[in-house]
């Protein structure tokens, strides 16, 4: 066990200004607190955060983080409380131990591994301060350490897969090389000792066969590098066997087929001679292309720095060199702790081509902090700033986007559970469906067994799913509600014919109302999208003969166009043309005669026209007609009035007034002769038929500002 005071000089060495009272006092006070517990090797359990908080002197880390490691279980593992911790130490140390505490509570408590991403999320978004996370790993380092004395088997496991899943991959992101790959080391001896012992024996049986290889290879690329007037120092060492192992799985390869089991280290002194070195070992051994990585222009998003290159070393060996300066070196082993101590060297400072935007805030408080404390409280990882995560109550977590509810949580689980969704627990307690979730939180979903999701969730709901299945469900709903009411007029439309409602009837006429399903038809009925009327008109033609009108009036066009098909009049000769005659516009509702013209088929004029005197000598071209049904036309004929009114301001406008209150429409305005006092005009109005016309015509009349009106022939 560290000494009281070796541990207080560690810290000093580092951090000159650590509050060494402060250190003395945690010592004691989480001695005492542990007390008589033990740790599963039988050690004294305060040897735990002794030994965690020697490992964070190693990475040199300030006063502050030591006196948390020291403190870091005897919220959870004694009878202290957080304000004792607060009172005896600060705010600052009771956030940190507060922090490391609330991770330490969480677990992974699925074994899928789909959820692993998600929690080392979750870590670093709860490491709010990144010296929590630090007591983190290092209070894990030691667990792993210590593995072994746990007797349970399950539960060494479960502890290494968690390590090896969530903790050596965090080192890894804050670029802590050194403590993931002991992380992952204890991991893989625990998880696969026979892969683990498989690579040893193969290393040990290279080393037999070859007799002091690597030490011959070190020897030759030093006096290469150094006769070439570099300053270096070459080390190498045989590759981790959990490296190995994983190499050999994802390239399905054999350890034989491994070119390089054994990594070469160059240490020089500056970046130039990085380059330097590289230039040397390319032109003494034969490349192997493809190999050659620089990460020294292009850091890792991790920042971590190197260069890497495999040659046919001296030893006609596959060999692989990393070549680095002192300062990559450091960085690489110790990650954001390393910065930590080089930060009084600027040229640690921001580079191109990170993209982590915490790793450059992170560097920009580096440069611009006033001292160490300063750098380490205002280094919040940012990187998950805008995610929250929850857990399901069966551990499951769930990243939300930040301002996600309980509904948006409920969905992103499954949208079964979204729409029936009635209320949430948050942590054990009811809450309103709008409360916004925190990181961690461990949401219920209290749901009810028909579906209900409410318009209103669209308000504050916040991620696409949820937004989605809610219109959609809400949508469906108003369907239902039209559904109901289209059925209600649609038999309503059958009583008024008389008829007994029958849907068979109804399937009949779906064709000629190009609609596939009933259901469709009720929507459109209680949407308003078709009328009852309409419905019995297409359902009964023979009745009302108004399908066939409907079909052919939108033909029967203003003016004298001709009608191909089908025309609303009875007496026609079959094939002939019809036109309608500008000088009478006859309307449905009047009485009509046709005069047969020689190459333009069957002109039809009302029976009192003018022009008819004309043809008062050939009989035979008269042809009698008649309107074949009441004829609703949508004003689709054209009535013509002549009018005299006043010459005063607003008189057109009256006109127009009483015409559209009557449901008609001018197309056409010529005024024919103006004086002083009076206008005379024609005016083309759009009709329905002639009882239309003959309204608008007795409103007109009723009117001050109009002296006559009159249905003009001409
Ligand atoms: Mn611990």
């Amino acid at each position: 066990m560290i000494r009281q005071y070796e541990l207080v000089e560690r810290v000093k060495a580092t951090d000159p200004a650590a509050d060494e009272d402060s250190i003395n006092r945690a010592y004691v006070f989480s001695m005492k607190a542990h007390g008589t517990q033990k740790r599963a090797s039988g050690d004294p359990y305060f040897s735990h955060p002794l030994e965690v908080a020697g490992i964070l002197t190693e990475l040199k880390l300030d006063g502050a983080s030591i006196v948390t490691a020291l403190l870091h279980d005897t919220i959870e593992d004694t009878l202290t409380t957080l304000d004792e911790i607060e009172r005896l130490f600060g705010p600052t140390i009771a956030k940190l131990v507060d922090g490391v505490t609330k991770l330490s509570r969480l677990e992974l408590q699925s074994d899928q591994t789909k959820q692993a991403e998600n929690f080392r999320k979750l870590l670093l978004a709860m490491s709010e301060d990144i010296r929590v996370l630090l007591v983190k790993l290092a209070d894990r380092l030691h667990n792993m350490r210590t593995l072994g004395y746990i007797a349970d088997a399950d539960k060494r496991r479960t502890v290494a897969r968690e390590t090896l899943e969530i903790y050596a991959p965090l080192a890894e992101r804050i670029g802590m090389n050194a403590m993931k790959d002991e992380l992952e080391d204890l991991a893989f001896d625990e998880l696969y000792p026979e892969a683990q012992e498989s690579i040893r024996a193969r290393f040990e049986f290279l080393r037999q066969q070859g007799g002091d290889l690597v030490s011959r290879i070190v020897e030759a690329l030093t006096t290469t590098l150094v006769t070439a007037g570099l300053e270096v120092e070459v080390s190498g060492r045989e590759k981790r066997p959990y490296s190995i192992w994983r190499k050999m799985q994802r390239k399905h390869v054999t350890f034989e087929q491994l070119a390089d089991v054994i990594a070469f280290r160059a240490v020089v002194t500056s970046e130039d001679d990085c380059y330097r070195a590289l230039g040397v070992l390319h032109r003494a051994y034969r490349v192997v292309p493809g190999r050659f990585k620089d990460y020294v222009s292009t850091p890792k998003l991790n920042g971590y720095r190197s260069i890497h290159t495999v040659v046919v070393g001296p030893e006609r060996q596959r060999v692989e060199v990393q070549v680095r300066t002192r300062k990559m070196h450091e960085e690489a082993e110790l990650g954001v702790a390393a910065h930590w101590s080089f930060k009084q060297d600027s040229s640690a400072g921001v580079r191109e081509g990170r993209q982590y935007r915490w790793i450059r805030e992170l560097l920009d408080i580096l440069e611009h902090a006033l001292g160490p404390e300063e750098f380490l409280e205002h280094t919040k990882l940012e990187m998950y700033r805008d995610q929250v995560f929850c857990f399901t109550p069966k551990g499951d977590l769930i990243a939300l986007p930040q301002g996600a509810t309980p509904v948006d949580f409920a969905y992103a689980v499954h949208s079964g559970v979204g729409d029936t969704c009635v209320g949430a627990k948050i942590n054990g307690r009811m809450m309103p469906l709008r409360t916004e979730l925190g990181n961690g939180d461990q949401i219920e979903i209290v749901r009810s067994t028909v579906a209900a999701p409410s318009p209103t969730w669209e308000n504050f709901v916040v991620t696409g799913k949820a937004r989605t299945r809610i219109r959609r469900f809400v949508r469906s709903q108003e369907r239902e509600q039209y559904l109901a009411l289209g059925r209600g007029i649609a038999e309503k439309a059958f009583r008024a014919e008389g008829r007994d409602y029958s849907e068979k009837l109804i399937e009949t006429a779906l064709p000629k109302l190009k609609l596939k399903s009933i259901g469709e038809l009720h929507v459109l009925l209680g949407r308003g999208d078709l009328t009852g009327k309409h419905l019995a008109e297409v359902v009964f033609p023979y009745r009302r003969l108004k399908d066939v009108v409907g079909n052919v009036l939108p033909l029967v066009r203003r003016r004298s166009r001709s009608v191909e098909r089908g025309v609303p009049i009875k007496g026609l000769i079959a094939g002939m043309a019809v036109h309608y005659a500008e000088c009478c516009h006859p309307l449905p509702g009047e009485r009509i005669v046709g005069i047969v013209t020689t190459g333009k088929g069957v002109m039809v004029h009302t029976i009192d026209c003018d022009t008819l005197v004309d043809f008062q000598d050939d009989p035979e071209r008269w042809l009698d007609l008649a309107w074949d049904a009441e004829v609703e036309a949508d004003g689709e004929l054209q009535g013509r009035l002549s009018l005299v009114i006043s010459n005063e301001p607003g008189s057109l406008g009256a006109i127009s007034t009483v015409i559209a209150e009557n449901s008609g429409n001018i197309s056409n305005l010529k005024i024919t002769n103006r004086s002083a006092d009076l206008f005379e005009m024609v005016i083309d109005v759009e009709v329905e038929d002639v009882r239309h016309l003959s309204n608008i015509v007795a409103a007109l009349r009723a009117t001050p500002v109009i002296s006559s009106v009159e249905r003009a022939r001409m």
